[in-house]
């Protein structure tokens, strides 16, 4: 899951980031409304995390931008902007959640994957494929009823085509949801990460589409 952080407070931004992070998701912070514009009509995000004050450009006006560009990510507004008549015109103009600072940050992460969840069109919070289950909240993974150990990049890759299950991801698309802007992969990186899963999933449970990308067969 790769979401895009938009926070021009540095030491909010900074705590968010790691934050995020630790709970599982790829962050990219951006501290401008301009580099968020930029970065949203230029890159694929599975979700924008928008503060509404927001140097050269209003948080608002990043939204209406987004949606006016018919892009469907689901926005969750930040704001220190308690005031209902704010939270009406976000969620207008676009928004589909928005939360009131102080943040807690377990009910962002949990608030990022129910309105993920909605966006793949799914209400059932665990992943469920043959014999395994994932579990975005716990991040448990398990085959048969057994748990099983995947470091955080096996389970973010696994996350990914469970939840584009029966489309072909490519790599771009698998290492976008892994890596953010200021950690770049190792070439092999991902065939790394895929021949570990194999080994502890079933050699089938992932298929490679050579020259193409991976996926899940539905
Ligand atoms: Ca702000």
């Amino acid at each position: 899951m790769r979401i895009l952080l938009v926070e021009d407070d540095p030491q909010l931004g900074d705590g968010l980031t790691v934050g995020l992070r630790q709970a599982g998701f790829a962050v990219d912070w951006v501290k401008d409304g301009v580099a968020a514009d930029q970065a949203l009509a230029t890159e694929t995000f599975d979700l924008v995390v928008l503060d509404l004050g927001l140097p050269k450009l209003e948080g608002m006006e990043v939204l209406k931008r987004v949606r006016a560009r018919g892009q469907a990510l689901p926005a969750l507004i930040l704001t220190a902007r308690d005031a209902t008549a704010d939270k009406i015109a976000g969620l207008d103009s676009g928004a589909d959640d928005y939360l009131v600072k102080p943040i807690d940050l377990d009910e962002l992460a949990a608030r990022i994957r129910a309105l993920v969840r909605r966006a793949a069109g799914r209400a059932e919070p665990v992943l469920r494929h043959g014999t395994v289950t994932l579990e975005p909240a716990s991040r448990r993974v398990t085959v048969a009823d057994f748990a099983i150990e995947l470091s955080a990049r096996e389970f973010a890759v696994l996350h990914a085509l469970m939840e584009n299950a029966g489309r072909v991801m490519s790599r771009a698309q698998l290492e976008s949801s892994i890596y953010g802007w200021r950690d770049e992969p190792d070439s092999n990186a991902l065939e790394v990460h895929i021949h570990h899963l194999r080994k502890k999933l079933g050699t089938d449970f992932i298929k490679t589409l050579r020259g193409v990308g991976y996926m899940i067969p539905k």
